[in-house]
C-alpha cells in the first residue's frame, strides 16, 4: 500500500487538447479515492498518468515520496480492473486468480491459501474453482477479474469504471466486495467513475473534475453538503442543487435576498453575515430535498405552481415555478400528494442555503 501524489500535473494531447490541467492531488495510503466528472473531464487521463500509461508534460508524480514521473507502468506496482473484464476463458477460476501469483513465483501452498482467501472475499465458492471462466456471466467475469487483481499485494489498485456494464443488483454486490476487502486490507484504491452514486458510496474522498481541472477534493459528505462551486452542486445529486439568481438588497437596515418577483429570504443567512456586508448580486443554492413545502400559505413561504410531478421511489420529485420564471426542483414525501397545476408554497430554510459569487460561481 502506498500514498500517491500528483504535483501540478499537466497533460496536453496533440499540442492543443488540455486533458489534465495543473492537477495536484494526494491519494492517502489506505484510502479509496474516486475520480468523478462528466465525459471528457480528464478522469481517464489522470488515471493513465498515475499508472504510467501516459507521460506528463509538466508536473511530478510520487509513490510514497519516491518520484516516479518517468517510471514505466511495471515499476509502479499496481493492479488494474477495466470496464470490460479481462479473464482467461480457457483457464479455470482457480487458475485465473492464481496467475499473477505464479508470475511472482509464489510458493504453491501459499498460492492456494491466497486463492482461498481472495475467493472468499469475492464470494467465489471453492466448488466452482474447477470451472472454466468462458461460461461466466458478465458480472461473474468482473468478480473474477477483481479477485485476480486483489490476489497480489500492490502499492495501488486502479478500478476504471468497473461496474458500468454490470446489472444494478450485481453492482451493489461487487461494490460491497471491493469496499470490504479494501477496509480489511487497507488498500490504496483509485476508482474512475461517471456514477455519482458509486463515488458517494465507495469513496473516502472524491476528486470532482471538469475540463481537465480539479474542482473539489473532499469527503463525499463535504462534496455533497458544501460544494465548492455551482458546477459541483449541480453535478452531485439527483437532481442537483437548485440555483436562484438573487440581489442582496437593504431594507430597514437589513440585507435580504430578493429573487425578483419574490423574497427568497428576509435576511442574509447567519453563516454569511460576515461575508456579505452590502448590496450585490448573488446566486442562492439549495438542494431539492432541503426545500420545505406547504399546501397552504404560511409566513416566509413563497407561492409557486407545480409544473411537473414524478414519483421517485418513496419520494415525489416536483418542478415548481416561483414568480415569473424561476424553476426549482423539490423532493417531498410521496404522501404529499401534489399534482401538476397545484398551487403550493415553498420555504428555503436559512441553514440549508448556500451562497455563490454571481461571476465566478464559487462558494462564498
Ligand atoms: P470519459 O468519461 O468519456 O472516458 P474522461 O473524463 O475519462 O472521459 P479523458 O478520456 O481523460 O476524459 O479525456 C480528456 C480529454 O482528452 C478529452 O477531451 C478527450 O477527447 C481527450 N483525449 C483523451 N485521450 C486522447 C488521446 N489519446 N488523443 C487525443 N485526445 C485525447
Amino acid at each position: 500500500m502506498a500514498k500517491i501524489v500528483l504535483e501540478n500535473v499537466r497533460k496536453v494531447y496533440n499540442g492543443t487538447v488540455v486533458a489534465v490541467d495543473d492537477m495536484s492531488l494526494e491519494i492517502p495510503d489506505g484510502e479509496i479515492v474516486s475520480l468523478l466528472g462528466p465525459s471528457g473531464c480528464g478522469k481517464t487521463t489522470t488515471m493513465r498518468l498515475i499508472a504510467g500509461f501516459e507521460d506528463a508534460d509538466e508536473g511530478k508524480i510520487y509513490i510514497d515520496d519516491q518520484e516516479v514521473t518517468t517510471w514505466p507502468p511495471n515499476r509502479r506496482n499496481f493492479s488494474m480492473v477495466f470496464q470490460f473484464p479481462v479473464v482467461y476463458d480457457t483457464m479455470t477460476l482457480y487458475e485465473n486468480i492464481a496467475t499473477p501469483l505464479r508470475t511472482l513465483k509464489t510458493d504453491e501452498s501459499r498460492i492456494r491459501a491466497i486463492v482461498r482467501e481472495v475467493s472468499s472475499s469475492f464470494g467465489i465458492d471453492e466448488d466452482s474453482w474447477h470451472k472454466k471462466a468462458a461460461k461466466l456471466s458478465i458480472s461473474d467475469r468482473q468478480r473474477l477479474s477483481l479477485a485476480h487483481a486483489f490476489a497480489v499485494e500492490r502499492n495501488l489498485y486502479i478500478l476504471d469504471e468497473p461496474f458500468s456494464n454490470i446489472d444494478p443488483k450485481s453492482r451493489v454486490r461487487l461494490t460491497k466486495y471491493v469496499r470490504d476487502i479494501q477496509q480489511k486490507k487497507r488498500h490504496t484504491l483509485v476508482f474512475v467513475t461517471h456514477s455519482q452514486s458509486e463515488a458517494l458510496t465507495l469513496s473516502d474522498k472524491i476528486a470532482v473534475m471538469k475540463e481537465g481541472k480539479l474542482l473539489q477534493y473532499d469527503s463525499p459528505d463535504a462534496i455533497y453538503s458544501k460544494p465548492a462551486n455551482t458546477f459541483v452542486g449541480w453535478f452531485l445529486g439527483n437532481p442537483g442543487m437548485n440555483f436562484i439568481h438573487c440581489s442582496c438588497r437593504q431594507k430597514n437596515g437589513r440585507l435580504y435576498l430578493d429573487g425578483g418577483a419574490f423574497v427568497a429570504l428576509d435576511r442574509i443567512p447567519a453563516a454569511y453575515q460576515k461575508v456579505i456586508t452590502g448590496e450585490r448580486a448573488i446566486i442562492l443554492g439549495i438542494r431539492p430535498e432541503q426545500v420545505e413545502i406547504s399546501q397552504t400559505a404560511k409566513e416566509a413561504f413563497i407561492p409557486c405552481v407545480c409544473h411537473f410531478a414524478e414519483p421517485l421511489g418513496s419520494r415525489l420529485l416536483l418542478n415548481v415555478k416561483l414568480g415569473q420564471d424561476v424553476m426549482m426542483n423539490v423532493k417531498v414525501p410521496l404522501e404529499a400528494g401534489v399534482s401538476v397545476g397545484d398551487k403550493v408554497y415553498v420555504h428555503l430554510p436559512e441553514d440549508r442555503i448556500m451562497l455563490f459569487d454571481d461571476k465566478t460561481e464559487e462558494a462564498l
